[in-house]
């Protein structure tokens, strides 16, 4: 039974392991609850869309809560509220088919209206949220920044903190979206506006208590016009407001001793994570070596994450006695130009174009080295996954790969990775090649490992820190 004193959390976000997963915001939403549960000054409820492509398993765990009448514009639409209970935390969907009866989480004409829709939902949803009354809504991302806007029209009685996860995605629709969707009087679309255009980012920003993003490297950077994507002179007023948190990950979950996915489990054993990179060489008609350094990229195939880079550099890299495996789904052109060079080069190079989670922890655990060029990154989880399963991250210095991968300097023995601080190829390529030299040079490498067994990463610091936030929104 929770105390009086704890406060009540509800988060609003567009996506959530284990229901459905496109990134790193699922992680963070499947994880950070329980961890701040585990504190004992916080209830944390979850409040996600009902997609048609969540699993069955735990479709049938969900039971009725409510009907609702969501006021979208001129349009009444009917939707159910249905909760379920995992880990001690509770879930509650909301279920409309006519918005979320798809296959795929985004990418629809009508994005910005669905999640126009979902964030309404969630205020008429907060009245059948069961337990004690909602002290602070938290939304993650554009599909939810109207949620805050709407908490704080409609129920200032609710704190709000809005949490950024990459500000280049902003949820942008045309201005005559205000009057169409939003069913608010014309003095509130100054809060909506942004160059002439509704921008749901924009107006969780404009309404937020508090704005946090996902690590503090990245809370500076998004002040800066090259990183802010058009929005940094309203970040830089509200710069007393703005914080960085770093993300942690579940360590439970992402487990090489314990992760069922693994054809070796292990722990520190180089024996046994070799046998890792053997079982999937010969998966992936690979050379059979557990001696050659593998190097590997998990991600979605797009612009951020620095694949022109590595797209630039990666065949003369292929020269030497390497292999590298790519997971990925996303732009064409990169899937073409990675599916090419694994054509030419079979020996040396693999591209799996699909999202798999079975198969990226197979290649966390494979491979020696991880890849991440990103041009920006606001957190980053996958380098924070592979440092868990001891692959060793090889990054650009931004965002939270600045604050989470120290780069390797063999006089002190100090760091848990390599990095290059310009989007310049050529520095990616000068640093896999330094990499592949500290791996043949056991007394370089020795260091190195132990420094990355000693890397952790769990929610436990950073979910003292929100918190923190949650306590200061109590007072004021
Ligand atoms: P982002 O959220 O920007 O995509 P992150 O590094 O924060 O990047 O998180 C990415 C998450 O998605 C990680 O858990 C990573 O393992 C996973 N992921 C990315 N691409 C794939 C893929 N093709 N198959 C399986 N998991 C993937």
């Amino acid at each position: 039974m929770p105390s009086k004193l704890m406060k009540h959390i509800l988060f609003a976000a567009s996506e959530c392991t284990p229901f459905i997963k496109t990134g790193g915001l699922a992680d963070v939403i499947g994880s950070l609850p329980e961890a701040l549960q585990q504190s004992g000054e916080t209830e944390v409820s979850v409040i996600l869309p009902l997609y048609h492509g969540m699993p069955e398993t735990y479709r049938k765990e969900l039971t009725h809560c409510a009907d609702l009448v969501v006021p979208v514009g001129w349009r009444n639409q009917e939707a159910i509220l249905h909760t379920m209970s995992r880990n001690g935390v509770t879930y509650y969907f909301i279920d409309q088919s006519f918005y979320f009866g798809r296959q795929s989480a985004y990418g629809y004409f009508d994005d910005g209206e669905r999640y126009v829709f979902f964030s309404r939902a969630v205020i008429e949803a907060l009245p059948h949220i069961e337990g004690r009354d909602i002290d602070i809504l938290h939304a993650h991302d554009w599909q939810t920044g109207l949620a805050v806007a709407f908490t704080r029209i409609l129920r200032p009685d609710i704190k709000t903190v809005f949490t950024i996860h990459n500000i280049q995605y902003q949820g942008w629709m045309t201005h005559d979206a205000f009057g169409d969707l939003m069913n608010l009087g014309p003095e509130h679309f100054p809060g909506f506006e942004w160059k002439n255009m509704i921008n749901c980012m924009k107006a969780a920003v404009f309404h937020a208590d508090k704005i946090t993003t996902v690590s503090p490297s990245y809370a500076e950077e998004i002040k800066q016009p090259y990183y802010g994507e058009g929005l940094d002179p309203l970040l830089n007023e509200r710069a007393m407001d703005l914080t960085g948190i770093i993300n942690g990950i579940d360590t439970d979950e992402y487990n090489p001793m314990k992760d069922p996915y693994l054809y070796s489990p292990f722990k520190t054993s180089r024996a046994k994570k070799k046998q890792n990179k053997t079982a999937l060489q010969k998966d992936l008609c690979l050379p059979v070596d557990p001696e050659v350094p593998v190097y590997a990229a998990i991600s979605r195939l797009v612009d951020q994450k620095g694949f022109h880079l590595l797209e630039r550099i990666l065949e003369e890299f292929l020269q030497e006695n390497v292999q590298f495996i790519l997971l990925g789904t996303g732009d064409y052109q990169f899937e073409q130009s990675f599916a090419y060079l694994a054509h030419r080069y079979p020996n040396k190079m693999a591209a799996v174009l699909k999202f798999s989670e079975a198969d990226a922890r197979r290649i966390y655990a494979a491979s020696d080295f991880f890849i991440m060029p990103s041009k920006f990154e606001p957190c980053g989880l996958s380098q924070l996954i592979a440092l868990q399963y001891k692959s060793i991250p090889i990054v650009r210095e931004t965002g939270g790969l600045r604050d989470t991968v120290q780069p390797y300097d063999e006089t002190s023995g100090e760091g848990n990775g390599f990095s290059f601080a310009n989007y310049n190829a050529h520095e990616l390529l000068y640093t896999m090649r330094y990499s592949l030299l500290v791996y043949h040079r056991e007394e370089l490498w020795k260091p190195l490992i132990q420094n990355v067994n000693r890397s952790r990463f769990s929610w436990k610091d950073s979910a003292e820190l929100y918190n923190g936030l949650y306590r200061e929104l109590a007072v004021t």
